[in-house]
């Protein structure tokens, strides 16, 4: 079985990585280069949208802002899994909003915007702190603005109009601000006979926008919403493989905040925390093969490697420390690596978190100033 990845990132790697017990094979189409490459070395395969199509038994992403044409291409092979629509409604944010109202699960309120009468329209249905997102494009927290009063309508309606102008299918999408307590995902597969098996809900937290460190949770009030908006947001869509569901928890109530139509940064812990992680379950789903347990094995958090492209020593010698790098040339703030943390009994997680504090900097790492600042105290 070959599987073809659109998207040549660290989530078509770590497919890649998952997929060889399974004697599966993953090639990886970038989009922007139109080549084929393996996903672990990079080096070029072959070339063209149509050659990849031809090789692959299965076509999936790894990411949801494809072009339209490239996504219908594959759909027309009947190879593409999960569906165009599905893919498309975690690129677009119109039909994300749609979806979710069609699933009936709760969200932030909101109102699309093309023209200057939209945006005051906008605040009429909403009030102000209001949340601005362009509807194409938009990943941590970009392409976003916040309104947080009526004088800064003038300067935040210039900016949205030069990206509303940037391209005819462009908008953007008002939402009412959510004063959430944390945030909070669930990472889940279908199969292709409808079957569903979630993880358990992970919380998050982000650093200006990106995911800085993902813990999972047990929780069962919110894991019991979660799974039922899951199920509910995956039947819609006849989904197939892994989906991530973000959420705000507002007291005790959770309100998706937006989708990912594939393998998730938050469910990285699943490689060591869980009994098969999202990547295996993602190829087992899309390949027709039964799905694996979603069980968690052992506490476990992962944090984000940003920007870096060493650590020290003492972490690789920290037992239940587990490195994963992506092989990606260093860049400020990129998406390096990560390091998944477990602690096989209670509070071993936390004397572990603590311990990575004293050895990562934490201007680097600043996910982990609340361990540090307990060893300071
Ligand atoms: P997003 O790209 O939609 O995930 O937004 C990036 C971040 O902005 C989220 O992780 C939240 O921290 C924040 N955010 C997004 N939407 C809202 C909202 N409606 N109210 C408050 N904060 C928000």
């Amino acid at each position: 079985m070959q599987v073809l990845v659109l998207g040549a990132g660290q989530l078509a790697r770590m497919m890649s990585l998952a997929s060889a017990p399974l004697n599966i094979k993953v090639i990886a189409y970038d989009v922007g280069s139109e080549t084929i490459v393996h996903p672990l070395t990079q080096t070029k395969i072959g070339e063209g949208l149509a050659n990849a199509i031809d090789q692959a038994d299965v076509i999936t992403a790894e990411f949801e802002h494809i072009p339209h044409p490239i996504l219908d291409e594959c759909e027309a092979s009947g190879k593409l899994i999960p569906s165009a629509e599905a893919i498309k409604c975690g690129g677009d944010r119109r039909m994300e909003k749609a979806l979710l109202d069609r699933a009936q699960v709760h969200s932030a309120k909101y109102h699309a915007i093309k023209t200057k009468e939209d945006f005051t329209q906008a605040i009429e249905k909403i009030g102000i702190p209001m949340v601005l997102k362009s509807a194409l494009g938009g990943y941590d927290g970009k392409g976003q603005w916040r309104l947080k009063d009526h004088s800064q309508i003038d300067s935040v309606w210039s900016e949205m109009q030069i990206c509303i102008e940037s391209s005819d299918q462009q908008a953007i999408v008002a939402e009412e601000f959510i004063p959430f307590g944390r945030e909070v995902s669930l990472v889940g597969v279908r199969g292709k006979n409808g079957a569903i098996q979630v993880y358990p809900l992970a919380e998050n937290v982000h650093t200006d926008g990106v995911l800085s460190i993902s813990t999972a949770i047990a929780d069962n009030n919110l894991q019991q919403q979660a799974e039922s908006m899951f199920c509910a947001v995956a039947n819609e869509l006849d989904y197939c493989g892994v989906l991530a569901l973000e959420f705000f928890d507002l007291d005790g109530t959770l309100l998706v905040n937006e989708i990912a139509p594939r393998v998730h940064n938050s469910g990285h812990w699943t490689q060591q925390g869980a009994e098969t992680c999202q990547f295996e379950n993602h190829l087992r789903s899309v390949c027709g093969i039964p799905l694996g347990s979603t069980k968690l094995i052992r506490e476990t958090s992962m944090i984000n490697i940003l920007g870096e492209d060493s650590l020290p020593e003492a972490v690789f010698e920290l037992a239940g420390c587990h490195v994963h790098w992506y092989g990606k040339q260093k860049r400020a703030g990129r998406k390096m690596g990560h390091i998944n943390v477990c602690g096989d009994y209670s509070g071993e997680l936390q004397r572990k978190l603590t311990k990575l504090a004293t050895i990562l900097d934490s201007t680097s790492f600043p996910a982990l100033q609340p361990w540090a600042n307990k060893t300071a105290d």
